[in-house]
């Protein structure tokens, strides 16, 4: 099958050797190897590779007269589906390659049933989806859909201090021409995501495969805690203002639990970060999620005051804002009724269920009907070396994919 030659292909690449984790992180070599990767699968299948602007990599499959663009009639639109190939830090094989592997191998499976396209078929990979290296997510489909300042982006810098537009000019890409492309947006009909599951709920369901129907709405917020640096020594407890102390991790899981959502510190920095040393200055980025807008900010509101009430308390500053914030987002419910009819005429069982991670497929939905499949994690582990899916249900996601897309794109 295509799928275990082209996921074995794709397997090595930035894989680090010791926490048996991946780190591709867009504009590096990893990324570069990535998209070499995509482009020599593209050119297998005589699909048209394109980078767009904000360098997110397109393949298409399109002939004279179907070629995607504005002038197309609204019958012809195109249907896209993809995902990402960039990771987390140390993160699963599968979040994001998953949804691309699997669309080249639905594409194979397309031409085995002797499918032809009567409008264009697109394969997407979105730049910078986890925001490991510049701070927010879904970097790429933002600056496409316009929900984020070309200029602002250009100048958020990773942890060595690169800036985006430094790094895409390193890897050959003119960083100038970022933003919105909305001639792209409107040549596309519907986008279809294919994820693995980032929970355990299809494991307990007994099913392979489900359509997704909403995302939490979600965010990140940073707080910068700062203190006054002194020597770990000499300075008496009571003289200090170290900002270590009010960081307010357990207040956030206290808040998620009341409130039947999810916070998580995942992240915290010191300066000047000495063993020996009372810190500067700490920062910690609080991820909350939950079912709806208001528990959201109830979560979010709870753990701002307990960390305001605890720097109050250890004489130490504190700032905190949100980085991103990204509302609900209910697919398309036309859409989604589409899927689960093509599904189940192929016999194939797919549970409707919500998500709390973010996607693309997320930020395009404001633009573009946008639907997403899921696919069993028997672990429910992800963003972490642990994260799975059998090769039986990989299969399984391969067929639930094509038949979507067959009834898309083919009739
Ligand atoms: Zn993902």
């Amino acid at each position: 099958m295509s799928f275990a030659t082209l996921w074995e292909s794709l397997l090595p690449i930035g894989r680090d050797g010791l926490s048996g984790g991946y780190r591709r992180f867009s504009w590096t070599p990893e990324d570069a190897a990535c998209r070499a990767w995509f482009t020599q699968a593209a050119a297998e299948r005589d699909l048209r590779v394109r980078t767009d602007n904000n360098g997110n990599l397109w393949a298409w499959w399109d002939r004279p007269g179907l070629v995607p663009g504005p002038g197309l009639p609204g019958g012809s639109k195109a249907v896209v589906t993809g995902s990402h190939l960039d990771s987390v830090p140390d993160g699963g094989a599968f979040d994001g390659p998953l949804g691309v592997v699997s669309a080249f191998a639905a594409v194979d499976l397309l031409r085995e049933r002797g499918c032809l396209p009567v409008r264009p078929l697109g394969i997407a990979a979105f730049s910078e989806e986890e925001g490991a290296r510049f701070g927010i997510a879904c970097l790429g489909s933002r600056l496409l859909a316009g929900v984020i300042d070309p200029g602002a982006a250009r100048a958020l810098a990773d942890a060595a201090g690169v800036t985006l537009a430094e790094a895409m000019a390193a890897a050959g890409h003119d960083p100038d021409g970022i933003g919105p492309d909305d001639g792209l947006l409107a040549a596309i009909g519907a986008y279809v995501e294919l994820h693995v599951e980032q929970g355990r709920a299809l494991a307990d369901l007994g099913a392979a495969v489900a359509i997704g129907e909403q995302i939490w709405p979600h965010g990140r917020w940073r707080l910068d805690f700062t203190g006054r640096p002194d020597h770990a020594g000499t300075a008496t407890l009571a003289d200090r203002r170290d900002p270590m102390l009010p960081f307010a991790v357990l207040a956030a899981r206290q808040a998620a639990a009341v409130h039947g959502a999810r916070a998580t510190v995942g992240k915290v920095t010191a300066e000047p970060g000495a063993v020996n040393a009372v810190s500067a200055r700490v920062s910690a980025w609080l991820d909350a999620r939950g079912p709806d807008e208001r528990t959201l900010q109830a979560v979010v509101g709870e753990v701002l005051a307990a960390a305001r009430e605890a720097a109050a308390g250890h004489g130490v500053e504190l700032a905190a804002g949100p980085e991103s914030v990204t509302p609900a987002v209910m697919f398309d419910p036309g859409l989604r009724e589409r899927l689960a009819s093509s599904l189940a005429a192929q016999g194939i069982q797919a549970p409707v269920l919500p998500t709390g991670a973010g996607h693309d497929a997320g930020v395009l939905a404001a633009r573009v009907p946008t639907a997403m499949l899921f696919v069993r994690n028997p672990t429910g582990v992800s963003h972490s070396p642990a994260e799975h899916a059998e090769p039986a249900d990989c299969a399984a996601g391969v067929r639930a994919l094509a038949t979507v897309l067959e009834d898309l794109a083919c009739r």
